[in-house]
């Protein structure tokens, strides 16, 4: 009699097709220029995104829906984070053209009368 290899199936085996890989969501950062400092988080279940600059901790939030890319929501931050720096900017007032300072110098012409 042959004796017959006995092969136990295990129940809870991990299917690796299943199993999906994270995606390198590493970006250089806008503020501390460091390279591949901020990454990216998306969570489908919640459609939050959240990205975070490891070196600097500046942080940025925003929703996504199914087609979300990690890229998607660094350039969502840098436009936010540039329009953000305008909206500073704007509150300081340039420098308005009007309120040039017009030279108001008297008429005064050499009329000394000596003597
Ligand atoms: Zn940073």
């Amino acid at each position: 009699m042959g004796k017959r290899k006995k092969s136990s199936r295990k129940p809870g085996a991990p299917s690796a097709a299943r199993r999906r890989q994270p995606l390198d969501t590493a970006f250089t950062c806008l503020f501390c220029h460091h390279d591949k400092s901020v990454t990216v988080r998306i969570d489908r279940k919640e459609g939050i995104a959240q990205l975070v600059c490891r070196v600097c901790d500046q942080r940025y939030q925003s929703k996504t829906n199914h087609l979300t890319e990690a890229v998607d929501i660094y350039s969502e931050w840098i436009d936010a984070a540039d329009a953000a720096q305008k909206d500073t900017q704007s509150h300081r007032r340039p420098v308005a053209s009007s309120s040039r300072l017009a030279p108001v110098a008297p008429p005064s012409v050499g009329s000394d009368d000596e003597g």
